[in-house]
C-alpha cells in the first residue's frame, strides 16, 4: 500500500445504491461557497497557508483554555510538532506568526469512544471518520476493536493502517469476548501497549454476547494484575431486565411508531443496577473501571455514593445524550443503544457533569448511512448506531452555552480528563511545553447550519442536521500543522498521525 493518504472508496461501496460520498472530497469539485470563508484573522495573516515546513509557528493573541488552570491570554510557540513555549508577547524572528485574534485555543479534543469498521471496511473509515473528527476539532480517538478471534493476528496490520491513513492519533480499546482473548491480555498489554479493555454486561443480539458475572470477575482479575494503568471499560445494563422489557414491549407494540418504545425497552434502572453491581465487583478485585455511555438519571443518582466509596470508578456520557432527547429528536436514524432518553435524563446528565460525577464525554460514533440504517424496517430491527464524532465539539459548545455550563469545565471533560484516565496525559489533553501540538482554535460565536458535508463523515446524515449551532472550531492544529476546511485538501497528505502505544 502506498504510504500516502489518498482518499479511496472501495469498488463495492461505489456500487451500492445510495451510499453517499460527500462531493467535496473529490479533488476536482470546488468546496461549497459557504465553506470558502476563512476566519478574518487567519485570512489576513495568510501565514497558515504559506508556512514552509519545519519552521516554528507562534499562535498569537489567543485565549488559552488550560485544563484545571483557567483561561489565560497566552501566545503559543510550536516547533517540530510540539508545543515549544507559552508566554505573553512571544516573538521569534525565525517563526511564522498566526493571529488568533482573541479566539479560544483549546487542547485537541480526545474522543475516547469511537467505533470504526462496523458497517463498512475499517480501511475506509480510518480515512473518512478520522477526517470527520479532525476537521471538527477531535485530534485523538479511542477506537474500539472487536472480534471473536485472537487479536495477535490482526493488531500489526491495524496499527500499520492507523499510522498510514488516519488523520487523528489513535489509541485502541480491545473487546474481550472469550476465554482465549482473556488469556492473551498480558500479551496485548506488553506488545502493543493496550491498557484498556471492553466488556458488555448487556450485549447486542446476534453480535456481542451478554457477559455474566463469573466471566466479568475473571476479566477484572486479569486486568487488575496488569498494573495501575490498566482499566476495564464496561457497557453496563442488566441484560435480564432489558430482555424482560423488550419481550413485553414487542408483544404490546409489534410495530412501534416511536423511538420512545425503544427507550422503554432499555430502562434507566437496568443501567443503574449493572453500574452498582460492577462497582461492587470492582472493589473486590481492586481494578479501575470506566463506565461507557452513561445515559440515565437513575445512574446519576447513585454515582455520587459509588465514587465516594471507590476512587477508581469513572463515568463517561456522550455528546448525543447531552444534546438530544426524545421530546425533540425522534427520528429513527437516532436509534442507539443505550437509547437517547428524555429531557429529565438529559438534565440530570448536565448536573452530573457539573458535580464532577461524569468524568468524560465521548460519542460512541458508529458510522452508518441512511441506507445501512434501514429506517423503513420495523423499529425493532433497525440497527443501533449513528455518526457523531463530526458534531461532537460544536454540539457541546452550543449546548454548554444554552445550559450556562462553564466552558473551562466542558473543555476539561473532553481533553485532560480522558487523557488522564487512558494514560495519554500530559502529552495529550493539555497545553504545556513539551506536549504534542494538537490544538483547536474555537470561535464561540460562530453560527453554522449543521449538514453532513460539515460533519465530513462518509455518512449521508448527521446528528442535529438542519439545526443551527453556535460555537465552532475555525482551525485545527494537528502535530503542529494548521488545518482548515479550505486547506485540508492541500495539506492532508502531510498530516502525520500515530498509533498511541501506552503502558
Ligand atoms: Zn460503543
Amino acid at each position: 500500500m502506498p504510504p500516502n493518504k489518498i482518499l479511496f472508496i472501495p469498488e463495492y461501496l461505489k456500487k451500492r445504491r445510495t451510499t453517499f460520498v460527500p462531493e467535496w472530497i473529490s479533488r476536482d469539485k470546488p468546496l461549497p461557497a459557504t465553506e470558502k470563508k476563512v476566519p478574518t484573522a487567519l485570512r489576513e495573516s495568510s501565514a497558515y497557508n504559506g508556512i514552509p515546513e519545519n519552521i516554528p509557528v507562534i499562535l498569537k493573541g489567543g485565549k488559552c483554555i488550560i485544563p484545571n488552570k483557567g483561561i489565560l491570554p497566552l501566545d503559543i510557540k510550536i516547533q517540530d510538532g510540539k508545543i515549544h513555549s507559552l508566554g505573553q508577547n512571544l516573538s521569534d524572528n525565525d517563526a511564522a506568526t498566526v493571529e488568533v485574534d482573541g479566539k479560544y485555543l483549546i487542547p485537541g479534543v480526545i474522543d475516547p469512544h469511537v467505533h470504526l469498521g462496523i458497517f463498512t471496511a475499517f480501511d475506509t473509515e480510518i480515512v473518512t471518520e478520522t477526517r470527520s473528527a479532525l476537521l471538527n476539532g477531535v485530534t485523538t480517538i479511542g477506537c474500539y476493536l472487536f472480534s471473536q478471534d485472537s487479536y495477535l493476528n490482526t493488531l500489526d496490520e491495524i496499527i500499520d493502517k492507523i499510522e498510514n491513513y488516519s488523520f487523528c492519533d489513535v489509541f485502541i480499546h480491545l473487546a474481550i469476548l472469550n476465554q482465549k482473548q482473556l488469556e492473551e491480555i498480558p500479551l496485548y498489554y506488553s506488545r502493543y501497549g493496550i491498557t484498556s479493555y471492553k466488556t458488555w454486561m448487556c450485549g447486542i443480539p446476534g453480535l456481542i454476547p451478554d457477559v455474566e458475572d463469573d466471566f466479568l470477575l475473571d476479566l477484572m482479575e486479569k486486568i487488575a494484575s496488569l498494573g495501575d494503568d490498566a482499566v476495564l471499560n464496561i457497557h453496563a445494563e442488566n441484560h435480564r431486565i432489558v430482555d424482560r422489557a423488550t419481550k413485553r414491549l414487542k408483544k404490546a407494540k409489534p410495530v412501534p411508531d416511536s423511538l420512545k418504545t425503544w427507550e422503554e425497552s432499555h430502562p434507566g434502572f437496568a443501567e443503574a443496577e449493572a453500574v452498582q453491581r460492577a462497582s461492587f465487583l470492582a472493589k473486590e478485585t481492586g481494578i479501575r473501571i470506566y463506565f461507557v455511555h452513561i445515559s440515565s438519571k437513575e445512574t446519576i443518582k447513585i454515582a455520587k455514593e459509588l465514587k465516594r466509596e471507590n476512587k477508581n470508578i469513572y463515568f463517561e456520557t456522550t455528546s448525543p445524550y447531552l444534546t438530544m432527547n426524545l421530546e425533540r429528536d425522534i427520528n429513527f436514524l437516532y436509534k442507539m443503544s443505550p437509547p437517547i432518553r428524555r429531557e429529565d435524563d438529559q438534565r440530570s446528565l448536565w448536573e452530573g457533569l457539573a458535580e464532577d460525577l461524569l468524568d468524560t464525554i465521548g460519542t460512541d460514533h458508529t458510522c452508518m448511512s441512511t441506507d445501512e440504517k434501514e429506517i423503513t424496517s420495523n423499529l425493532w430491527d433497525i440497527p443501533p448506531g449513528y455518526p457523531a464524532v463530526g458534531t461532537h465539539l460544536p454540539s457541546l459548545l452550543d449546548a454548554a452555552r444554552s445550559n450556562n455550563f462553564p466552558l473551562t469545565e466542558l473543555i476539561e471533560k473532553i481533553t485532560a480528563s480522558p487523557a488522564k484516565i487512558f494514560g495519554l496525559y500530559p502529552k495529550k489533553g493539555m497545553i504545556l511545553p513539551g506536549g504534542d501540538a494538537d490544538l483547536v482554535i474555537v470561535d464561540p460565536t460562530a453560527e453554522k447550519d449543521v449538514t453532513p458535508e460539515i460533519a465530513a463523515s462518509r455518512s449521508d446524515y448527521c446528528l442535529h442536521q438542519g439545526r443551527k449551532l453556535i460555537g465552532w472550531p475555525v482551525a485545527i492544529v494537528k502535530s503542529g500543522k494548521i488545518i482548515t476546511r479550505e486547506n485540508f485538501e492541500q495539506v492532508k497528505d502531510a498530516i502525520k498521525s500515530r498509533y498511541l502505544k501506552r503502558g
